[in-house]
Parts: structure tokens; sequence; C-alpha cells
């Protein structure tokens, strides 16, 4: 098979099922926009591309208190649910502030998270709200927390025969805080340099949950727990503000690139979860 073939998976085990086949030389593809980049640099030419949109992958429904996403829903679908805006509106503000009308309406969620970007933008609200990923392989299928998922940068606990078949989110309670920032080089149409999400309980005066999440300033999208963990049982104060937003930047790792320097990442960490904790005191 010189020039490669294409297959149109009917399921998330078909497009197992292919990976599993084919092994190192089968790639999937959802909307395009990472791996058809990678394809156009030459970086690899995959041998067989196993597409995913007619997989019955894509689409948003309630299941208790958790949102259930397909893997291959396009971003655009996920800003302009009512569900996502009224269940997981952190999630909704992440999106909404990513790429472009045109790259959110063929990218999807599960592309997102499979790139395993550390500046992948759907990973903070994510992990901030303790999402998880139903994993669906040639063997069988598994649910993995998000925050068990990357292990570097563009790599991934998933198997070579493994796809990612839906994003599970709970939902946000009505009462929790929540605040997200994306600091990129352009307002559009450009990768975080820094991104952070906070989520927080309050319940008489004390704050009793609390998550900060950070992207593009780690291997992998990081969810800060000792940060956190200093604002539990706490008023949202200026010196607990202070302690956590200090944690979370001590836990980042970041490096220098074209979009920005180690040091400005790491001290734009701490900047922004205390701006956006503040926010949070109200
Ligand atoms: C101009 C431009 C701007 C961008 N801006 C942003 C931005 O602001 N923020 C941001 O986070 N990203 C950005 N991106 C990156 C990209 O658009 C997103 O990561 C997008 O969500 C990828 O989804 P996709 O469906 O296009 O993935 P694809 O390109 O189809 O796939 C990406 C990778 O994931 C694998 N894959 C896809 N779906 C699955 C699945 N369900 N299970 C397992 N593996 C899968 C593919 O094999 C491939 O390796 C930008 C890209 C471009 C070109």
């Amino acid at each position: 098979m010189a020039e490669g073939e294409f297959f149109r998976a009917a399921s998330p085990q078909e497009a197992a099922g292919l990976l599993a086949q084919h092994g190192g030389s089968a790639r999937v593809l959802a909307g395009g926009t990472d791996l058809m980049v990678a394809v156009n640099k030459r970086m690899f030419k995959p041998q067989v591309i196993i597409y995913l949109g007619d997989a019955g992958m894509s689409g948003i429904s309630q299941e208790g208190d958790a949102l259930l996403i397909g893997a291959a829903t396009p971003l655009s679908v996920i800003q302009a649910s009512p569900l996502v805006a009224d269940k997981t509106p952190l999630l909704a503000a992440a999106i909404k502030q990513m790429a472009s009308p045109a790259i959110r309406n063929a990218g999807t969620i599960g592309g997102n998270l499979a790139n395993a970007s550390p500046a992948a933008d759907t990973a903070t609200p994510l992990l901030a709200l303790g999402a998880s990923l139903k994993l669906v392989g040639a063997k069988g299928e598994r649910e993995v927390p998000l925050a068990e998922f990357f292990t570097g940068p563009g790599q991934s606990v998933l198997g070579a025969d493994e796809i990612i078949a839906q994003v599970k989110v709970p939902a946000q309670p009505a009462e929790a805080k929540w605040a997200y920032r994306k600091v990129g080089k352009r307002k559009a149409q450009s990768l975080s340099v820094v991104s952070v999400a906070v989520y927080c309980s309050i319940s008489g005066g004390q704050v009793s949950g609390a998550a900060i999440a950070l992207g593009a300033v780690a291997p992998t999208p990081l969810l800060a727990q000792d940060a956190a963990g200093l604002l539990q049982g706490k008023t949202l104060d200026e010196a607990t503000i202070a302690a956590a937003a200090k944690a979370a930047a001590e836990a980042t790792s970041p490096i220098d690139d074209a979009r920005g320097t180690a040091w400005y990442r790491k001290r734009a960490s701490e900047a922004v979860v205390k701006q956006l904790l503040t926010e949070l005191a109200g």
C-alpha cells in the first residue's frame, strides 16, 4: 500500500480494532487541526488514517450530576451548548478563548486532549473540574481520571490501540465559584503562554473544596494540588491567596520557547492565580 488507506470507523470499537490491526502506521483523525498540520510539516506520514467523525462519538448529554461529551464533538458545539453553559461554565469560558471560529468548528475536545500538548486549553478547566475519560481499546474499555492521563509533552497513557471515546465532566454546583484566564501573544488564534483555571466551593465564608489548574507551564497540564490544599478550610483573604499563588508558581517547571520565557511563565503563573483568586474573593 504505497499511498495509504483511509477508513471511516462506524464506532469507537471499530476504530480501536483498526488501530490494533494496522499498528504504528495508523493514526485516528478527528478535526485534523493538529494532525494535518504535522502531516503538512512532514513530521510524519501515516500509512493508515481512521476517521472518527462517523463513529457516533459526537454529542453532549447529562447523566446524573455529570455531562458526557463525545470525544469527536467539535469545540464550537461545546461552546454553544446551553447544557455546557449551565452545568460546566468554566469549560465553556475556556473554549471560547481557543483558536478561532474556523478552528473551533473543526477541532474536537478529544483531539485536543489526545494531542497531549502542555498548552491544551480544554485540559485546565477539565482538570479543575475533576473530569475523566472513557478510553476504548481493541480489548475493552476503561475510565481514566484526566489527572492521570498526561505523562509528558505529546504523551499520555493512551495505548496504541486505544482512542478517547468520551469525556465525563462533573457538573459545577450553582454556588461554586470559578474563573479562567488565558495569557497568549494575541487575543485569538494563539496558543497559551500561561492558562489558569480556578474552581472553589465556599461554605460559611470558608473554602470547602478547591482546584487550581495551569497550562503551558510544565511538561503536562498541571493540577497544583499543594496550592489548592492551602485554601482548604480558609477564608479567601490576602495572605491565603498570596500563599496559594506562590505555591502554584512553585509547582510549575516551564521552559523557554518562541512564545515566552520560563522566567516570565513562572511569574505570570503566580500573578494570574493571585488575580483569579482575588476575583473569587469578590
Ligand atoms: C491556527 C490554530 C490555532 C490553534 N489554537 C489553539 C488554542 O488556542 N488552544 C489549543 O488548545 N489548541 C489550539 N490549536 C490546536 C488544535 O486546534 C486543538 O488541539 C484541537 O482541539 C485538536 O482537535 P482535532 O479534532 O483537530 O484533532 P486532530 O488533529 O484530528 O488529532 C490530534 C491528535 O489526536 C489524535 N486523536 C484525535 N482524536 C482522538 C481521539 N478521540 N482519541 C484518540 N486520539 C485522537 C490524532 O490521531 C492526532 O494525533 C490550534 C491549531 C491551529 C491550527
